[in-house]
């Protein structure tokens, strides 16, 4: 046998086996190959993991457009290790899995009804959008001001960094959020908690501080059964809400889905930060819904690294990183992408539903920079020679931001 008919062999029972491999995992399609024209690209005789590539259409067959290296700008919380316990779970994106986020880390969390997170505080800085349900949340400030507060879907909370808090799941069905921190190096595991510092300081010492006898104390639970724990769903917020001598006067939650949206004909953009939830003095966000066919418009951001968390929906966003640099990279519901500070960039819907997700800075303020109003309010023969476009282009472009569009 010549060495050109046993290779057509071996590559024709490789390409079975990977069509029998393909229609097992994603009925009877084919599998994706990477060949985005032909001539360009070729077939994979050896299949991996088609399911996942199918996910990544833009990476196995990027635009032309595309060039050189980037670092990786998207992690799902489907590929983030679950931690488990009697109140519900949670899973964590930080720079231990997307390298490039220095600036923030993202947990998603599940509280059941009733479960609690534990009292703790840490050193970063809490921003949370609600996901799903209701819960109650409880601060203090260091002025001995207290805060309690039912949140809801599309609700937000802030707490500083330093600023002690707990979380717990309402009924009927508890809840589930987003947390964003303002350190890529957070970790959810590794909080102050109110049990674990009980558990490390002497009876006698706690007797002395608290004013009892120190045999009361001794029967903390170990951190490990606290931490995110089941508990009876409390009653309705009653006397809880007014503790201290007087409340918190800054609020440590806003309505973000209450609020007036940006709106174009293709979609909608809600901003929160500073300017008018100043609690939140570290992070700033906005909340994007794309009908499909719509497009986030390509811009960028002046002040600081962008962190996305895609609520639903199906997106592709292609960054520009200078020096001929581009990379187009593809988002489910679940996902985490980041944009690097000052990179350019576009975020269009690709699937059939709307498209939602959240832009989160560490920066007290929003801000950021259109293309097209960028060029609308630029000199015309300026830009007619630097770009090489007719009059109809410069007539198209828009002196107003539009941030969805077709606008
Ligand atoms: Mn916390
Ligand atoms: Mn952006």
């Amino acid at each position: 046998m010549s060495e050109f008919s046993r290779r057509d062999i071996l590559s024709t029972a490789v390409a079975a086996g990977a069509v029998i491999t393909a229609t097992a995992a994603q009925s009877a399609e084919s599998p994706p190959e990477p060949s985005r024209a032909p001539g360009v690209g070729g077939a994979d005789p050896v299949p991996g993991d088609v399911v996942r590539e199918a996910q990544n259409p833009d990476l196995l067959n990027p635009p032309a457009t595309d060039s050189g290296t980037l670092p990786n700008l998207r992690f799902s919380f489907a590929d983030a290790h679950v931690r488990q316990s009697s109140g519900g779970w949670t899973r964590q994106v930080t720079a231990r899995e997307l390298g490039v986020s220095k600036s923030i880390a993202g947990v998603n969390m599940r509280l059941n009804a009733g479960g609690i997170r534990e009292l703790h505080w840490h050193k970063q800085a809490e921003w949370s959008y609600m996901l799903y349900g209701t819960a109650r949340i409880t601060a203090i400030d260091p002025e001995g001001r207290n805060f309690v507060d039912d949140v809801g879907v599309g609700d937000l909370w802030y707490f500083p960094g330093g600023v002690p808090h707990s979380i717990q799941g309402l009924g009927p069905d508890g809840c589930e959020f987003l947390l964003v921190f303002d350190d890529g190096d957070f970790d959810e595991d590794s909080t102050f908690l109110l049990s674990d510092w009980f558990k490390h300081v002497p009876s006698e010492v706690l007797g002395k501080n608290f004013g009892v006898p120190a045999t009361l104390f001794g029967h903390t639970p170990d951190p490990r059964e606290l931490y995110i724990f089941k508990a009876p769903i409390p009653g309705p917020l009653g006397p809880d809400k007014l503790m201290g001598a007087e409340p918190a006067p800054q609020s440590f939650s806003h309505h973000m889905l209450a609020q007036e949206p940006i709106r174009t004909k293709s979609g909608t953009v809600r901003i929160t930060d500073s300017s008018i939830f100043p609690a939140s003095k570290n992070i700033a966000a906005a909340l994007v819904e794309v009908e499909p066919g719509g497009m986030r418009e390509l811009h960028w951001h002046p002040n600081t690294d962008e962190w996305q968390y895609y609520i639903s929906g199906q997106a592709r966003m292609g960054v520009f990183a200078a020096n001929g640099q581009a990379r187009t990279f593809d988002f489910l519901g679940g996902d985490v992408g980041y944009v690097p500070f000052a990179m350019g960039h576009y975020i269009e819907n690709t699937g059939s539903t709307a498209l939602r997700f959240l832009e989160v800075f560490k920066s007290s303020y929003y801000a950021d920079l259109s293309l097209n109003q960028w060029l609308a309010l630029t000199p015309r023969d300026l830009l007619k020679v630097h770009l090489n476009l007719d009059q109809q282009f410069a007539d198209a472009l828009r002196k107003t931001k539009a941030p969805i569009v077709p606008a």
